[in-house]
This record gives structure tokens, sequence and C-alpha cells, in this order.
């Protein structure tokens, strides 16, 4: 037997639940680097004729997939034939040949550098419109370059079968198109549990295990694959009996699930009658019947970030309200929480043209990003009041630093609803705004802060990233990220009380909300609202029912007096095994 037919292990990230048994798709993410050399006076038109089948090749893959496209959007068929227009382009043909015969770069290199300068040109012009187009020279620039590397350049979407998909990472733009899709799961060698590829897989319901680090190349195509997202292990090549006991596994975790669900009904009230709300995080309208299913009292987090993503236009103010039109009329009279735009980070969207920084998460992102895009921001808070017109709806701001930035942002609201009320368009008068507080600069100023808006949601993903200076989805420093770190507990206490004191209710949209190891502790240190995966909700359920709100009280007392996150976990854990047994901590 060859070698990579043998059954191998690998541990990761658990990212996301359930287990995935199935052939295997590897997924080429990596642009390949162009190699800087000179070729030979004499190989010359040998890179000249290779350029020009690569780009022949490009072309032939676009217009395949496009015409396999007439049920698609015209939209998507649109992108497609700009994608075509540019192959076509005599300029990139003659520039790259040019370079090739006068400086004799290799092909690779010598495309590089007419794309580049053309980049650069289409970042200079002032039609917003033609300046997008620099988004899909790029893509296409990557498929060239892909095809020049002789690799087949991939779309999720294009994926028939039912497969696991192994790649060395997934954007969020990736993840989406998993919706809709027969993916069983994925397997990535890049992230960490609060990348938003890893939320969106959460949020999708499918399985999955990231941070794998070698699995792109440990896995050999067409092998079958097994994942357990509950364990985040990954099992290449398995045998027989390792199929039959995941095959055990798998229906035990749907069981689970089906026995979890009894609880999505009843009331999230303690055993000494203290209420919490359970909501659910979502990014996708499509998920809101999942969330009510799941027994979320509504949404505490709508990420709407993603309505920005796989497209070529920037969303309308109508499809924004529409959009948010349909997610609180799904959820009636319940309260669905929207959050301005969150780009930057890991979101990217392409048609914004976000600047490549050096450090996206700390960098032009959220509403940093609205306050510089006053019109892009405004589009969006116009049809979010709209919208509260027919349901009941909260805003909230990311990323907030402090009360200049809230200010200003609250100054671009009272202009949009002056020019509403102008306007006659009817919208609630008293819709609640609140921040996320997920800079420690502003869990400082928490108690200042809580003056001036209707309600705090802790955004711990970030706060613990800022706080403890580790980059969420960097897979070596994830062992570093740690929710109960005695500082993040400090400051989530200290949020809390800040909240409290100004009369306002806290809720926490993190990921940490939706892990059940935390929810005990969160119940104690006095949390009024948690939002989390929708899947995640029954199991928070059945612990908090089962729990003292007071006992966890004097509990966190107790953990706060300890100086370790070690020693705090310890603690947690022991406890959690004597009053949950059931759990299985
Ligand atoms: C957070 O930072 O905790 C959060 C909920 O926001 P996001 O994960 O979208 O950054
Ligand atoms: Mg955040």
């Amino acid at each position: 037997m060859d070698g990579n037919c043998k059954m191998r292990i690998f541990k990761g990230v658990p990212a996301s639940g359930g287990i995935a048994i199935g052939k295997g798709y590897a997924l080429n993410r990596m642009l390949p680097r162009a190699v800087r050399s000179i070729v030979r006076r004499d190989k010359v038109e040998e890179e000249v004729a290779a350029f020009q089948r690569a780009l022949a090749r490009s072309k032939e893959q676009v217009q395949a997939i496009r015409d396999t496209m007439t049920d698609q959007s015209l939209e998507h068929y649109q992108i497609l034939s700009v994608h075509l227009a540019l192959l076509d382009d005599s300029m990139l043909l003659d520039q790259t040949s040019r370079m090739i015969r006068e400086s004799r770069y290799t092909a690779g290199w010598a495309f590089e550098n007419v794309l580049k300068g053309m980049l650069d040109t289409f970042k200079r012009i002032e039609d917003p419109y033609l300046r997008e187009r620099g988004h899909d020279l790029r893509q296409i620039g990557h498929r060239v370059l892909e095809n020049l590397a002789g690799r087949q350049p991939d779309a999720i979407s294009a994926i028939k079968d039912p497969v696991i998909i192994i790649a060395h990472d997934l954007s969020p733009a990736d993840t989406i198109q998993i919706l809709n899709s027969a993916i069983l799961g994925f397997a990535t060698d890049v992230g960490s549990r609060t990348s938003h590829t890893a939320i969106t897989a959460r949020s999708l319901g499918v399985p999955a295990v990231v941070g794998l680090e070698c699995i792109t190349k440990e896995y050999s195509a067409g092998g079958q694959v097994i994942i357990d997202g509950e364990s985040g292990t990954v099992i290449l090549n398995p045998t027989e009996e390792a199929v039959q006991e995941y095959t055990h596994k798998r229906k035990a975790f749907s069981q689970r699930t089906r026995d979890l669900a009894k609880f999505a009904r009843l009331p999230t009230v303690t055993r000494d009658g203290n209420t919490l709300s359970l909501m659910a995080n979502i990014e996708f309208p499509e998920e809101a019947n999942n969330a009510l299913r799941s027994g979320a009292d509504g949404v505490g987090l709508y990420r709407t970030e993603f309505l920005y993503l796989n497209r070529k236009d920037l969303p309308t103010e109508e499809e924004h309200f529409e959009r948010y039109r349909k997610i609180v009329e799904k959820f009636a009279r319940r309260t669905v929480t929207i959050r301005t735009l969150d780009l930057g980070g890991d979101k990217f969207a392409s048609q914004l043209d976000l600047a490549e920084e050096m450090n996206p998460a700390m960098g032009l992102r959220a509403i940093r990003f609205c306050l510089r895009e006053k019109d892009i921001f405004k589009k969006q808070i116009r049809a979010i009041l709209r919208a509260s017109h027919y349901g009941k709806i909260r805003m909230m701001f990311p990323m907030i630093s402090g009360i200049t930035e809230l200010r200003e942002a609250m100054g671009v609201l009272d202009e949009v609803r002056l020019d509403l009320r102008r306007k006659r368009v009817p919208f609630d008068k008293g819709m609640p705004i609140g921040i996320m507080i997920e800079i420690p600069s502003a869990a400082i100023m928490s108690d200042m802060l809580a003056k001036e808006v209707s309600f705090f949601s802790i955004g711990t993903n970030d706060l613990i990233q800022y706080a403890l200076a580790i980059d969420r989805v960097n897979e070596h420093v994830s062992y570093l990220y740690e929710p109960l770190h005695p500082s993040i507990l400090r400051l989530i206490r200290r949020i809390v009380e800040a909240g409290h004191n100004a009369g306002i209710p806290v809720s926490m949209c993190g990921e940490m909300a939706g892990e059940p190891l935390y929810s005990y502790v969160l119940l104690g240190m006095g949390l009024d609202e948690l939002s989390m995966s929708a899947a995640a909700i029954p199991r928070i359920k059945r612990i908090l029912r089962k729990s003292v709100a007071y006992e966890a009280k004097e509990f966190v007392g107790e953990l706060l007096l300890h100086p370790t996150a070690e020693e705090i976990g310890r603690l947690l854990r022991k406890k959690m095994e004597d009053l949950f047994p059931v759990e299985g901590f």
C-alpha cells in the first residue's frame, strides 16, 4: 500500500460542530508568486508562447463558467463578461510580450509588472465604476498567474458534488458560497475559532476544522476524509472501522441535536428566577428561520457586511432596506440588532478596494471606514431607520474607540433622521442605538459611553484580540487567545457594571457567549443577553436553566481572585463538571 493511502489523523481548531464523511476536494487558494528571473535569449519566444497559452486557457475557463450560467443572476454573468473583455484587451498581451522580449523577464514576472502598472492606473481613475474594474483586473490576473503556474483556479459555487473542501484558507466570500451548495464540510491550514470563516461555518451549520497548518500538503487528491468539527479532528484515508465509528458518532451528534432542540422553546430562566435573553448572531437573512427554530429571542448581532461580499457593485439603499425588512418581519415582535458595516480586518469587499494594510485589524475598518465614507454609511443608516417602521430594530456601531467617534457617528445618524423627517418617511423615532464594546479603550471608558447610548454589546472576539495583542486569525498565537484571562474577565465585569450603573442592558455577541463552558461565568457576571450562532442556543439554555444566578455570581467573585487563566480554567472546569455532569465538560 502506498504511504499516502494509510489512515492519518490530524488535530486542528474545532471551528464548527458536526461530523462530515466524504470525498475530499483540494481547493487551491494560494496565489502563485512569479519567479523573478531572466530567461535565456533563445528561450524568449517560448516564454511569450507560454504566456499566450495561459491567456487563452484563462479565456476558455471564464467562457466555460459563463456558459453554465444561464440560470444565474445577470450580475454574475456581467462580471464574467468584464473578465473576458479584460482578457481580450490587446494591451495586456502586447505589453507583457514586449517586456518578455525586451527585458527577457519570465512570463510570470513580466505579467506581474504589467498588471501592477495597470492596477495603479485604475486606482487613480476618478470614476468609481471604472475604478472598481481594477478588482476584476486583479481577479483575472490571479487566474492567468495560476494558469502560468499550471494550476487550475477553482470556484466553490462550481462544485456540484457532496465533498469536503481541503484548502489553505477560505475567505468569508468563499465560505458564503457554501450556502446552497452540496459541500459537506471543510478543513483549512490556517484560521482560528474566531476568524470569520469559522464563524460563518457555524452559522451555516457546516462541520469545519481550521488551523491544521499543513492539511493541504498532506491530502492527496481523491482521498476519503472525515471531519469532526467538535473535537477538531481530521482523518485522511480513514479505514473501514474509522468510517463506521464516525458514522455512529454522526448519528449520535444528530440525536444530541434533536434532544437539545426540546430546550429551544423553553424560556431562559435560572432556578432562582433570573431571565436572560438568548439571541442569534446572523450573517444572512436566510438564517432567520433556523434562528427561530433554535429558540432565539431575537437577533443580537446581524453582521451586515456580508451583504457587500461576492459582488461587483455596492448594495443600494433599497437592497439594504428589503433585507432588513425581511428579517424584522420574520422576527415579528422580537428585537433585531443591526450592526452597521464592519468591513476590514479579515472581511474584505472587493468593490470597495480597501487599501492593503500592514495591519488590517487595526486599520481603516468598521466605524472608521464608515466615518470616512459617509455616503455609504448614510445609505445604510437610512435603510435601517426605514426598516425600523416594520418591526423592533436596534442599531449598533462596531469598533467604537471612544466618545469622539461615537458622537461623530451619532451626528451622521441625526442628519439622516432629520432628512427622513423632512421627507415624511416613517421610522421608529425611539429606535435604541447601542455600541459594540470591543476595543479596550471603550471598555475603560464604558462608564462615560454608557451615558450616551441605549445598550452595550461586548464583542469578545476583538476585545480579546486587542487586549491580549493576539491576532484572532493567526493559528500560531491562538494558544494565547484566552477568554478566561483575568484581564478579560475584569474588562467584562467593568463593562457590565458601567452599563448597569447607567441603567442600560449589556449584551455579549462575541463567540465567548456561545461557548457552553463560559455560560455560568457570564451569568455570574450579570450579562442581560447572550448572542451566539443559532446552533449553540439550546445547549446554553439547558445549562442556564439548571443554574442559580446568585451562586454563579459568588463563584465569579472567587474566580476573579486568581491571577492566571490556567488556574481560573481549572476551577471553572471542575465547577462545571460538578454542576452539569451530563454536559461532559
Ligand atoms: C466581536 O468582535 O466579538 C464581534 C462580535 O464582531 P466580529 O466577530 O464581527 O468582529
Ligand atoms: Mg468585532
